[in-house]
């Protein structure tokens, strides 16, 4: 490379640096700028540290980015609140305040509702399913389409798997019995909620415990056992729920600025999806093993474990289907999608559920 092109080069670089605020390319001589500048990112996280697995995802991403890099491309995670409230983290990397961002897409559903497939959906994919869509279906084109106008790249980024439906002060086994219950649910399974006559309350994560305690609530969702434990909803509602039929397989996303990808060595690139890659699979791993001793816990107190009714899952379905439904006709894009995603979970579905469900269904049956 002629000097001439390498300064022009280095100070487009150190350019898109200052503009990104932090993602600094020093000059150490021509080679080090090309292949392996020290880079620092800083990440905004929409979880608390104190939710180690859904929080631990993006540092278990960023130490492999640094491990890959021999540490000069380091990315700092910032839980949330420290930087930005939780529902702000899209808007903050499409502005690249900071590069990157580690969410819940649902939590953007009114930027554009379309997010919600990202995440998960009521009666929508499990965590496998998801996935399959993601790498092999339509699932990432699609939703890259959606982060283009955010500026945004996005790569799945961990699971939580099935949620639990929550924690109810008196049993519920009927529609009729959810009317007037006064329960915390955020998103469409909120609205769904809403429509079987629940009347939905919002609150964030540190209010539920107390209003639940005060009976101010009837009931609360939040994640599985593992997660949900930590809150101590089991010493003020007795009645553990399943399956969350609103949560089936929430998928978390990391969110790349654009033009701080843009500004990366190809290696580097190469490294940060290989480390979004794994974090996706050791979120997975890590709740299927901390879940199942959280369980049994739980169930060495004085909570009694309920399915929820076929009568309520059906209900809900149907409306789900009826909410989706109403989006679709308004809106082309969002239409686009979920004719994807449902074509794809009913062929997978089809599939699952004959060797896979069957098989499930035998050695998951209490002993
Ligand atoms: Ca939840």
């Amino acid at each position: 490379m002629k000097r001439r092109d390498f300064v022009k080069k280095a100070s487009a670089t150190a350019a898109a640096g200052a503009v990104l605020g932090g993602c600094a390319a020093v000059d150490e001589g021509p080679a080090a700028v090309q292949t392996s500048p020290r880079v620092s990112w800083r990440l905004a996280s929409s979880f608390p540290r104190s939710l180690d697995t859904i929080y631990g995802a993006a540092e278990v991403m960023a130490r492999r980015v640094s491990a890959l890099t021999d540490d000069r491309f380091r990315i700092r995670v910032f839980p949330a609140g420290e930087i930005v409230p939780y529902d702000q983290v899209l808007e903050t990397v499409q502005k690249g305040t900071l590069q990157m961002g580690h969410s819940a897409s649902y939590y953007f559903t009114g930027l554009n509702p379309a997010l919600a497939f990202d995440a998960t959906v009521p009666f929508g994919m499990n965590a496998r399913q998801l996935n399959a869509w993601m790498y092999y279906g339509e699932g990432m084109d699609l939703m890259r389409s959606v982060f283009a106008d955010f500026n945004i790249r996005n790569y799945p980024g961990g699971n939580t798997g099935v949620q639990m439906g929550g924690w109810f002060r008196r049993q519920v086994d009927s529609v009729q019995e959810l009317k007037g219950l006064k329960m915390r649910i955020p998103g469409l399974g909120g609205k769904v909620m809403a429509e079987l006559g629940v009347n939905v309350q919002v609150l964030g994560g540190g209010e539920i415990y107390a209003a639940l305690e005060t009976g101010t609530i009837d009931a609360t969702e939040w994640s599985g056992p593992y997660d949900d434990e930590k809150l101590g909803f089991h010493q003020v509602a007795k009645n553990y729920y399943y399956p969350g039929w609103w949560e089936p397989g929430p998928g978390l996303s990391f969110y790349i600025n654009q033009d701080a990808w843009a500004s990366l060595p190809s290696t580097y690139q190469a490294a940060l999806e290989a480390a979004c890659a794994e974090a996706n699979v050791d979120m997975v791993a890590s709740y299927d093993a901390k879940n199942p001793p959280a369980l049994e816990r739980l169930r060495q107190t004085d909570i009694t474990l309920r399915p929820f009714s076929e009568d309520i899952l059906e209900a809900a379905e149907e409306i789900t289907r009826d909410l989706q439904s109403q989006e679709a006709a308004a809106r082309p894009e969002y239409a686009r999608i979920l004719e994807s995603y449902r074509a794809f979970s009913d062929a997978s579905n089809a599939w699952l559920g004959t060797a896979e469900n069957t098989y499930n269904s035998f050695a998951f049956r209490s002993r």
